[in-house]
């Protein structure tokens, strides 16, 4: 569907707001924060504070996760009728770890522009400056406190070949790094406490290194976590371990014909055809 055809309907803008410091709102924020005909936020006693000091007076429309099925109705019918909706959470990238999901999935469907309007988000701000691998990263967001769900998202970021983020929770953060000293050993992880604020800090250490730095500890926090040094073996390094049996096995059991393994082992092994085909007969 070409945009120019979803014209007559409203837009929603999905707003980021600040993660602590209030000068981190852009002006595109602010002016379409201005312009929308309705703001739908996740606490909107908490948004009032930010329009306030913005002195931006809009109706607020409550849109939060227990409540979101029902109110994403709402505001589907009023972009419907063409009014422009500003989607804002708490703090941050509405979606990330906040409502929105609901509301953008049935403005997909129904064919309703969705314009992101960029701004402050804790992943990313705690990823760039924790001095680990920036390139690929895995967000798992909370662990879970379902037992079997958080083993499995444990065993994930001892696996991970990629730097992992999670958002934690301050009074949980010392039953989490108990379960990351279980399971990584040295390896590096940066705490993103209090982001943009007065008191914002960026600890590193191992897990266990952190569990004797916060005892207690208060703020919001990103726990960056180095990604699995370990290198994972290519397919060329595990065939050349095998023996030749074995070797043959493997592309056997992949369904080639004999012919067809001497070549392929021929080639795995940089040898000539011939000397392979000698020892298979
Ligand atoms: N939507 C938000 C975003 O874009 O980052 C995240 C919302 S999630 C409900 C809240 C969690 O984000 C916090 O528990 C914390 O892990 C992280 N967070 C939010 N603001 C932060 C800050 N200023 N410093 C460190 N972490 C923060």
């Amino acid at each position: 569907m070409k945009e120019s055809n979803l014209k007559e309907k409203g837009i929603l803008y999905i707003v980021a707001t600040p993660i602590g410091n209030l000068e981190d709102i852009t002006i595109r924020a602010i002016n379409i924060l201005k312009e929308v005909d309705c703001i739908a936020a996740e606490d909107t006693r908490h948004t009032l504070k930010l329009l306030n000091h913005l002195e931006i007076s809009k109706p607020l429309i409550s849109y939060h996760r227990h409540n979101e099925e029902t109110k994403s109705d709402i505001l589907l019918e009023k972009l419907k009728n063409g009014e422009n909706i500003a989607l804002v959470s708490d703090a941050g990238t509405p979606g990330i770890c906040d409502p929105g999901e609901e509301i953008i999935c049935k403005c997909i469907e129904e064919k309703i522009k969705i314009v992101p309007i960029p701004g402050a988000c804790a992943i990313v701000n705690a990823l760039i400056c924790s001095g680990l691998d920036t390139k690929k990263f895995l967000f798992l967001g909370f662990l879970s406190i379902n037992k079997k769900i958080r083993k499995e998202e444990l065993e994930k970021i001892k696996n991970s070949q990629e730097t992992i983020i999670i958002y934690e929770a301050p009074h949980k953060l010392k039953e989490t790094l108990k379960d990351l000293s279980n399971i990584l050993e040295n390896r590096k992880i940066t705490i993103a406490r209090e982001l943009t604020k007065i008191h914002e800090e960026f600890v590193r250490g191992t897990a266990k290194e952190l569990l004797e730095t916060f005892q207690e500890v208060k703020g919001e926090m990103v726990l960056i976590i180095e990604k699995n040094q370990a290198k994972v073996k290519t397919n060329e390094e595990i065939l050349a371990n095998l023996t030749l049996e074995e070797h043959y096995n493997y592309y056997e059991e992949k369904g080639f014909e004999k012919k067809e393994i001497i070549k392929k082992i021929a080639k795995d092994r940089n040898l000539p055809k011939n000397e392979i085909y000698q020892k298979f007969i």
